[in-house]
């Protein structure tokens, strides 16, 4: 007779399940929040096709791609665009993480849905000194797009991505940051029934013109209001689901993640940045902060305020902006070399007069990019837009 050891198996089997902890449900495969960009008319004669495959595997978000734009290229920068095929690897349940962290000074921090990727709100050490606001400097594309090592995403534009919303819509997901979250367009539902559609909006206050030091120029203030977002330009709906918003002012995408970025989500890249740098220092993505005792010291053998060392390091105050040994050291008006030697730390960029070796590395041998050739955009000449 199978009754009876059926009956036991069910019975066992709810024995089983009441016993389990309750499984966190996982998020759907969002692949369908990205293009297919296989018929899209491509960057144009000459270029290769753009690529773009979506897919789940296990916990992580995998997008493969070649950093190839669906729509016509328009060189804006000294910077050829060069295919670059990579796995995008970001978690598929993102978490809110204790604190926030910050960006990486350069390279990516997240991807399109058309699987180009995202870089901070700040430019690199050009047009020089550099990292101003690309946007405010008007180093970047209609889409707001610009090649370095790879064409990348500045700011976000919706009609970019074939996207035609209706004024009383919400606006899709455009991209995805290195910690899992979603980037929605600008606009959304004020509350939970959709009531009205607002436009969320950037806490970050402009201090001064951002042509260089992009982090110094703008400050986030708290703003009252639902359509103001956090410091990382996110925010959490009725619903409980946590996501940024690209905004039409800095920081236009994220201005930090609000979760835990993937480990390798950009590493490719970053040792890729680095090659350029010949292979000096470490990958410019990282942001190693250091510690109080090596703050002490540098303080001491630079001779300078130990507070104001810690400020322009952007040790304090909570801050989370990406960090920037260039700007702080201009900021404190002593050689950027000085302080990388004080703080014990590798140079994050090309030393001054790389071209002619380690003679370069000397102390106080300059401006960093005196005799050191500018890479990446040149424009003609910054034309600040008011
Ligand atoms: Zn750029
Ligand atoms: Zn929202």
């Amino acid at each position: 007779m199978p009754t009876r050891p059926l009956v036991f198996a069910a019975v066992g089997l709810v024995g089983l399940l009441l016993a389990l902890p309750v499984p966190a449900a996982s998020n759907p495969c969002p692949s369908n929040a990205f293009m297919d960009v296989s018929d899209s008319p491509g960057a144009g004669e000459g270029y290769p096709r753009p690529r773009l495959e979506v897919e789940c595997d296990g916990d992580e978000l995998v997008v493969s791609s070649n950093a190839i734009p669906h729509y016509e290229f328009v060189q804006i920068t000294p910077n050829p665009l060069v295919e670059l095929n990579r796995d995008y690897r970001m978690p598929l349940n993102p978490k809110l993480a204790e604190q926030p962290s910050p960006l990486p000074l350069l390279g990516p921090s997240g991807v399109a849905i058309n699987g180009i990727p995202l870089f901070g709100p700040n430019e690199g050490p050009v047009p020089p000194p550099g990292f101003g606001d690309p946007i405010y400097n008007a180093i970047m594309d209609s889409c707001m797009g610009h090649t370095a090592r790879q064409y990348h995403y500045h700011a976000l534009i919706e009609t970019c991505f074939d996207i035609a919303r209706e004024a009383n819509e919400p606006s899709p997901i455009l991209a995805f940051g290195w910690d899992g979250f979603p980037v929605y367009g600008p606009f959304g539902c004020r509350d939970e029934a959709c009531s009205e559609i607002v436009e969320f909006k950037s806490s970050w206050e402009r201090l001064r013109a951002p042509r260089i030091d992009a982090w110094d120029a703008y400050r986030f203030v708290p703003k009252e209001g639902a359509e103001y977002l956090d410091r990382c330009n996110g925010h959490t709906h009725d619903d409980g689901d946590y996501h940024y918003h690209a905004t039409a002012t800095w920081p236009y995408i994220m201005g930090c993640f609000s979760g835990t970025p993937s480990a390798d989500a950009g590493r490719e890249s970053d040792r890729q940045l680095s090659r350029r740098d010949g292979g000096r220092g470490r990958p410019p993505g990282d942001d190693p902060r250091p510690t109080v005792e090596q703050v002490s010291r540098a303080a001491a053998e630079l001779e300078i305020d130990e507070a104001k060392l810690a400020e322009a390091l952007r040790l304090t105050d909570g801050r989370v902006a990406p960090m920037n040994y260039v700007a702080a050291a201009r900021a404190l008006g002593i050689e950027a070399r000085d302080l990388y030697e004080a703080l014990g730390v590798t140079a994050q960029l090309p030393p001054p007069g790389a071209r002619g070796g380690p003679g370069g590395r000397r102390r106080g041998a300059g401006p960093p990019r005196q005799g050191g050739r500018p890479r990446g955009p040149r424009p003609q000449g910054p034309r600040p837009r008011q």
